[in-house]
């Protein structure tokens, strides 16, 4: 069984250095829009964050993005169901969201309009990202079970992988 979790461990963490490096911007190799794509990341937003428990939430976690009361709820009946490695990765997921200020509404008031498909998209791979960036060291076994889960989503492993040869 130990066997077979560092086969897919390895790659996990392979990719998670290379987009280290992306991140850090260092080596001279690193071409600009890798760091148009992944900005710095707010961790005094995440830092912030209330987290609260919902359990009519539909999704297993959801960030809010708002620069006065930035919250992650998360329903814990769903979270228990994925266990305790997946359920790691997703509130990770949702920190990312946070740190990086995405929200689904562009602009305030009146002049808000709902943010364009395509990049809620690329939140979600940057809040992958961030995930596996802040989990490869201390949860390892969380980004194995999102590896596992998100096989389907080559864009978690291979996209990360271009950004971060790019
Ligand atoms: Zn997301």
């Amino acid at each position: 069984m130990r066997a077979h979790f560092e086969w897919l461990l390895l790659p996990g963490i392979a990719f998670a250095a290379g987009l280290k490096l992306a991140l850090a911007g260092g080596g001279g190799f690193v071409s600009e829009p890798v760091v148009r794509i992944f900005p710095q990341a707010d961790t005094s937003v995440v830092s912030q964050a209330r987290v609260l428990s919902r359990f009519d939430l539909p999704d297993a976690a959801v960030a809010i993005y708002d620069s006065a009361s930035p919250r992650i709820l998360f329903n814990p009946t769903l979270l228990a169901q994925v266990g305790p490695a997946l359920a790691a990765f997703l509130m990770a997921h949702e920190r990312g969201h946070l740190a990086f200020h995405h929200a689904r509404l562009r602009g305030f008031g009146l002049n808000a309009s709902p943010t364009p498909v395509s990049t809620l998209r690329s939140y979600e791979f940057a809040a992958d990202c961030y995930a596996v960036r802040s989990l490869h060291h201390s949860h390892p076994d969380a980004v194995v079970a999102a590896i596992r889960f998100f096989q389907h989503r080559a864009t978690l492993r291979d996209g990360c992988r271009a950004s971060a040869d790019g």
